[in-house]
């Protein structure tokens, strides 16, 4: 039964993540999210239904419109892959505990975030509430009200340390230093993680940020590296690792 729900879990996070790639090319340029169904970016001809198969259709057409043969973008076929093994991991881990609905609802906003910020430089509002809005929903069903204040005052916290940072950032280095998005984006980590471990995942997002920007150096000319994915990336190593480092850290700093 367990292989059988894990498979069911991973088809279906293939096809979320197609739709939350989708979303994330769709929001940032202002298309309505339900209208038109499926098309080609390039030629704008709605795709048949074979042709919108997560996964294997991009496999199948070679990561090329049916139609024009113009290249699909191939964050759009990682984001399907990623739906399809993050969704069964989050299972075979958590079952269908508190943790798997928390790592799956990151899971989504890390998928649609890693098109629209790598792309597009943008974090949707939109996901950003729903997502909150969907933790809160899960924290009541599995917590009780006083762990529910504590995580909803971590997330005020969070949010105002790194709006203060960016204050300082902004002052020191005269330009931008972070975005809107990844504050929000840290205050919803702050509701999934509570304030400790959320120091832990920028800890995680900035090194994965540092490995990555030092990989892609000689691609990326503008010397912008989004921080988005790399945030949600820390918060979803402290769900999984937090069994095994959980401990230590808390003995480390001396937390009971
Ligand atoms: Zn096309």
């Amino acid at each position: 039964m367990e292989i059988i729900i894990t498979i069911y879990l991973a088809i279906l996070g293939s096809v979320i993540g197609s739709f939350l790639g989708c979303m994330g090319y769709r929001i940032p340029n202002k298309i309505k999210t339900t209208y038109p169904s499926s098309f080609c970016s390039s030629c704008k001809k709605p795709l048949k239904w074979y042709m919108n198969i997560p996964i294997i259709s991009y496999i199948v057409q070679r990561g090329r419109c049916a139609y024009c043969k113009e290249k699909i973008g191939v964050i759009y076929f990682i984001c399907e892959v990623l739906g399809f093994v993050l969704f069964a991991l989050n299972y075979i881990l958590f079952k269908f505990n508190l943790e798997f609905f928390v790592s799956t609802i990151i899971s989504c906003v890390l998928i649609v975030t890693i098109v629209s910020d790598f792309k597009y430089y943008y974090i949707s509002d939109r996901v950003i509430i729903i997502s909150a809005m969907l933790i809160l929903l899960s924290y009541f069903i599995f917590l009780d009200s006083s762990e529910i204040i504590t995580r909803v005052a971590s997330a005020v916290i969070l949010f105002l340390v790194m709006f203060g940072i960016k204050i300082l950032g902004n002052s020191m280095f005269n330009r931008e230093s972070l975005g809107d998005g990844d504050i929000k984006l840290m205050a919803v980590i702050g509701l999934s993680l509570g304030l400790f471990n959320s120091f832990v995942s920028l800890f995680y997002a900035s090194v994965v940020g540092l490995i990555f920007s030092i990989i892609t150096i000689k691609k990326n000319k503008e010397g912008i590296i989004p921080f988005g994915p790399f945030l949600l990336i820390g918060a979803l190593i402290v769900i999984y690792t937090n069994n095994i480092v959980g401990p230590f850290l808390a003995e480390l700093f001396s937390i009971e």
